[in-house]
C-alpha cells in the first residue's frame, strides 16, 4: 500500500456556492463567527448553509481528550468563557440558522464536564432564536446521568452522540473513550424520553464489514433514531491513516442495511459528516 493512497474522485470537493452561502460567507467574516463548518472547511458548506443549517463548538477549541482522528487541539483548555450561551445565540440569529447543531470539546477537566455550559448555550439559543430548532452532539461525559440530564431538561429537537467507529477499533482510534459507555448514553437518553437519538460513525479506518454492519446492529438495539455513516479523512500526518477508500455501493449498501434494522434516517456517503442533512432529522 503507498503510504498516501490518492483521493478517489467521488471525494473531490466541489467549491462551496449558492447565494445563501455567499451571504452567510460575508456575515462570518464580518462578524468574526464561529462555526465549525468554516473552521473545519466542511466540504458540505454550500449544501447546509444554504438551507439555514451550522454547526457551532463550544467550551472553547482545546481538547482534554486526543482521539487519533480527530483535527482538534488537545491540552489544558483556558477558562470557560460565561458570554459563550450568549456569542452562540448571536451567531446563530444574525447567520438566521433555522437549524443549528451544538457540539464541544471534551472538558474532563472541568466538575461538571461542561453540562452546565452546555445547558445555559441551549437556553440562551431558545431565548434569542424561539424558531429555531437545535441539535446537541454531546460528549460521553463519562456517562454520568446527572450531566446527560442536565441536556435532556433543556429539551433539544435531537441529541446526538456519535460512536465513531466499530468496537474493535475504538481504542485505538478513541483512547479515553469506551464502545459500551457512548451505547450506555444513547440508551439513557431513550430512557429518560429523549424523543430523538443519533449517532455517527467512519469508516476506512480499517474496520471491517461484519462490523460494521454489528455496530449499526447495536445502535439500533439502543433504541438509536438516525445514524450517519461517512469516508474518515486524515487531518493531518500525525492522525490515523486511512486503510481504504469506501466505495460508494458499500456506503450505499450500508444504508440499505440501516433502514432495514429500522433507523428513521441513514445518511451514509463518503462526505457525510455528523451534522449533514441535520435539518431532517428532527422528524
Ligand atoms: Fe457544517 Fe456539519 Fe454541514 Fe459540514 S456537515 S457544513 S460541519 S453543518
Ligand atoms: Fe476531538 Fe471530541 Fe475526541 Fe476531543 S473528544 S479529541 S473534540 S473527537
Amino acid at each position: 500500500l503507498p503510504k498516501r493512497q490518492p483521493k478517489p474522485k467521488w471525494l473531490r470537493v466541489k467549491l462551496p456556492t449558492g447565494k445563501k452561502y455567499t451571504e452567510l460567507r460575508g456575515l462570518v467574516d464580518k462578524y468574526n463567527l464561529n462555526t465549525i463548518c468554516a473552521s473545519g472547511s466542511c466540504p458540505n458548506m454550500g449544501e447546509c448553509w444554504g438551507e439555514g443549517t451550522a454547526t457551532f463548538m463550544i467550551l472553547g477549541n482545546v481538547c482534554t481528550r486526543s482521539c487519533g482522528f480527530c483535527g482538534v487541539k488537545t491540552g489544558r483548555p483556558e477558562d470557560v468563557d460565561w458570554d459563550e450561551p450568549e456569542k452562540v445565540a448571536r451567531s446563530i440569529k444574525i447567520m438566521g440558522i433555522k437549524h443549528a447543531v451544538l457540539t464541544s470539546v471534551d472538558r474532563d477537566d472541568l466538575k461538571d464536564m461542561g453540562s452546565i455550559m452546555w445547558a445555559e448555550t441551549v437556553k440562551a439559543v431558545r431565548r434569542m432564536n424561539p424558531e429555531t430548532t437545535l441539535e446537541t452532539l454531546i460528549p460521553d461525559f463519562q456517562g454520568v446521568e446527572m450531566h446527560i440530564d442536565r441536556i435532556i431538561d433543556v429539551a433539544p429537537e435531537v441529541v446526538s452522540h456519535n460512536i465513531e467507529t466499530v468496537k474493535r477499533l475504538t481504542r485505538e482510534v478513541r483512547i479515553q473513550a469506551k464502545y459500551e459507555k457512548s451505547l450506555g448514553v444513547l440508551k439513557y437518553l431513550k430512557q429518560q424520553g429523549q424523543r430523538r437519538t443519533k449517532s455517527g460513525i467512519m469508516l476506512g479506518l480499517g474496520e471491517e464489514r461484519e462490523e460494521v454492519i454489528q455496530t449499526l446492529h447495536d445502535l439500533r438495539d439502543n433504541d438509536v433514531d438516525v445514524v450517519t455513516i461517512g469516508q474518515y479523512l486524515q487531518p493531518s500526518k500525525k492522525h490515523l491513516p486511512v486503510k481504504r477508500f469506501i466505495l460508494p455501493d458499500e456506503f450505499k449498501e450500508y444504508e440499505e442495511i440501516g433502514l432495514k434494522l429500522g433507523f428513521r434516517h441513514v445518511e451514509s456517503s463518503a462526505l457525510v459528516r455528523s451534522s449533514y442533512k441535520a435539518q431532517k432529522h428532527i422528524n
